[in-house]
């Protein structure tokens, strides 16, 4: 094939309108002028263009190329036409050039055919083909144009966007607020993470709704619906913020406090193509600013003095307690120095705080005195404590005042009420123990009186007692039955009146002698007794001791007393003709030895128990048995004198267990 001239190629291969109607000649040449006027345009407009445009043949041979094929591909046009199309194809694409040529064949045309040829210089280009067939004048088609267009930037810049659009979703996904994009109608395009996590939607179910299903808010206090800020921003075509107090409810009805604004989205011409909506849960800080108001209400109702300073010293906050304690205005105070509240010799006070603060140190409860404006000393107690910036420094402290005017003075009073009190107190105790040595001193005499009373007696008693035997022995047989009766009478009576006497005497002693506490064997005291006395011996009675019987701290004549006083009433509180028997053991606890003394006597009614241990209290007749009712009040008393205690469980007619608490050998 012969090589062509770029210029004569195209004018060759032009597909030019023929004209087909009947006309006249001179309309012929008219139109056969403008037909090389034409083609000629053409030529130069093929010449001039940017794109590469390229013809060929059926065989795949360029046979045309234009000054856009040589800056595209390199080859000029001297080296491109004649060659094979397929210099221009990358070797992996070989087939792509077949179905074209394909497509050609059935007089198709291809558009914008997105694809890569290769340069000259081996390198590759992204392109976009458009090829059309190349009819001759029989309409056959001979071959074809290409229209290449090198796309390489437009790639780039899509590339580009399509990085961009990426980024901004990353960007959206990864925002700590949430986002919901809509189209100009209001329908939900995209929703983030976040947007999804608040309302409950995930993208893939919201996305078309309509904003007022997904984004469903109102006004936390009216309860009423809330417009959409997003309705607002595209029909306003500005940026809408929310009122306050706007909740939002989640697909699930969980309410989240919301802090949110809407805007336009516009294109770069300015047109609104859709809105962005903006929104955060403002919970937490919600929670944390009524947290704040409550404790800066607490503050302002408080009756203490709250006073906020820096670390100069300078007062940063002052409450209405302050207020009314010290006397000073808020805008008085603030900015001063906490020094004005200071009496001068307490600066160093001060100083010592600040020490403490520093270190962040708390103080807590110091009682001092401070001045109120009209210059009264207030006593206060003072609780300081630092305040610290969220790293954790000490930017300065709190300071609670309490007035304690109140206290001290109740304190003062208290002081004074205690010592008047002791005063007192000590007076009483001195009458007390006047009159205490006055009565014992009394008692003492009347003991006197008594014990020698008792002793004087004793003797004219026992001159009658005495007489009376005489004249019964020696006179007896010469005197009536009667008159002996009555001298017997006498007698036996006076013996009473004795023991009665003797009694007594033992207990007005028991109560009053110093006495000394010594270790005692008991079971030998006990044994001693026992064969001292006949009525406590076999037949007349029977006496069982549970050895060992554990020592005890005492005194020996009266444990001696005590012991002779409980079996004589054992043996003698017995049913008629029955013989006595008695039971004698010994139980000890840590300090304590209990001895206990068992009878199968007629015991003792539960009521008259305690009181069988007062002086003259006898339960059981005069007649049946005999006693004065002074025994058992000289066991307590004795008993007591030893340090000890003395008691009696018994049931009528089951016998008495009578028991003596000595405290233990050391
Ligand atoms: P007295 O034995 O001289 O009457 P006490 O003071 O020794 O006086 O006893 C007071 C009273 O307690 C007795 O009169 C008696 O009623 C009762 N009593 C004392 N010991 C016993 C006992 N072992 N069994 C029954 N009654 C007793």
């Amino acid at each position: 094939m012969p090589k062509h001239s770029q210029k004569q190629a195209p004018v060759e291969n032009a597909v030019v309108p023929s004209g087909q109607d009947a006309v006249s000649s001179s309309i012929f040449r008219f139109i056969g002028a403008a037909k090389v006027e034409a083609t000629a345009l053409l030529a130069a407009i093929v010449e001039s263009s940017e794109d590469a445009i390229i013809s060929k043949n059926l065989d795949a041979i360029i046979t045309s190329w234009n000054h856009g094929a040589e800056r595209t591909f390199g080859y000029s046009a001297e080296e491109a036409i004649g060659q094979s199309i397929r210099i221009l194809i990358p070797p992996e694409l070989a087939k792509e050039e077949m179905t074209i040529l394909e497509r050609l064949g059935r007089g198709e045309r291809i558009e914008h055919f997105e694809t890569v040829r290769l340069r000259k210089d081996g390198t590759r280009l992204d392109v976009s083909l458009t090829v059309s067939p190349i009819r001759n004048h029989d309409g056959r088609i001979v071959g074809a144009s290409k229209i290449v267009r090198d796309i390489t930037e437009q790639k780039r810049f899509k590339q580009q966007l399509q990085e961009e659009r990426e980024r901004l979703q990353v960007t959206l996904a990864s925002i700590g607020d949430g986002v919901i994009v809509t189209d100009l109608s209001s329908r939900v395009q995209f929703l983030n993470p976040v947007a999804e996590e608040l309302t409950g939607w995930k993208q893939s179910e919201a996305s078309g709704q309509p904003l007022e299903l997904v984004f469903r808010i109102f006004n936390e206090q009216t309860q009423v619906a809330v417009e959409n800020p997003v309705s607002r921003a595209l029909k306003e075509g500005r940026i809408v913020g929310l009122a306050n107090h706007t909740v939002l409810i989640a697909r699930d009805g969980t309410k989240h406090p919301l802090d949110d604004s809407g805007s336009p989205v516009r294109r770069a011409d300015g047109t609104i193509i859709g809105a962005v909506l903006i929104f955060r849960d403002i919970g937490d800080r919600r929670a944390a600013e009524e947290s704040r108001a409550r404790l800066a209400a607490i503050v302002e109702s408080s009756d203490d003095a709250i006073i906020g300073k820096d670390l100069q010293g300078r007062i940063i906050t002052w409450n209405k307690g302050a207020e009314r304690i010290f006397g000073y205005a808020e805008n008085e105070m603030l900015g001063e120095s906490i020094l004005r509240l200071l009496p001068p010799e307490r600066f160093t006070e001060e100083e010592k705080i600040l020490e403490h603060l520093r270190h962040g140190e708390r103080v807590d409860h110091f009682e001092t005195v401070r001045i109120s404006k009209d210059g009264h000393q207030i006593p206060v107690s003072l609780t300081i404590s630092p305040i610290k910036d969220a790293a954790g420094n000490v930017i300065g402290a709190s300071k609670i005042a309490r007035d304690i005017t109140r206290r001290k003075q109740t304190e003062e009073s208290l002081v004074k009420t205690k010592s008047e009190l002791e005063n007192h107190a000590r007076n009483l105790e001195a009458r007390v123990a006047e009159r205490t040595a006055h009565l014992q001193q009394t008692i003492a005499e009347l003991e006197g009186v008594s014990y020698s009373l008792s002793h004087d007696m004793r003797a004219p008693l026992r001159t009658i007692q005495s007489f009376s035997q005489i004249v019964l022995a020696e006179a007896g047989e010469k005197l009536e039955p009667t008159e002996r009766e009555l001298l017997q009478k006498s007698i036996s009576a006076a013996s009473r009146l004795d023991r009665l006497i003797r009694d007594v005497l033992i207990y007005s002693r028991v109560s009053r002698e110093a006495i000394e506490l010594t270790t005692l064997n008991v079971e030998q005291l006990l044994r001693q007794i026992i064969d001292e006395r006949p009525e406590f011996q076999s037949p007349k009675a029977k006496i069982e001791i549970q050895t060992p019987l554990e020592p005890v701290r005492g005194h020996e004549a009266y444990l001696t007393q005590c012991i002779t006083n409980l079996l004589d009433n054992a043996v003698k509180f017995v049913p008629a003709g029955r013989q006595p028997e008695v039971r004698v053991w010994s139980k000890a606890t840590d300090h304590q030895v209990r001895l206990w003394f068992a009878d199968n006597g007629i015991g003792i009614p539960k009521a008259a128990q305690e009181r069988v241990f007062g002086i003259f209290q006898r339960v059981h007749g005069d007649k049946a048995y005999a006693g004065t009712g002074i025994g058992l009040a000289i066991v307590r008393k004795a008993v007591e004198r030893m340090g000890g205690t003395a008691g009696v469980e018994s049931q009528p007619g089951q016998g008495s267990r009578f028991w003596l608490q000595l405290p233990r050998e050391e």
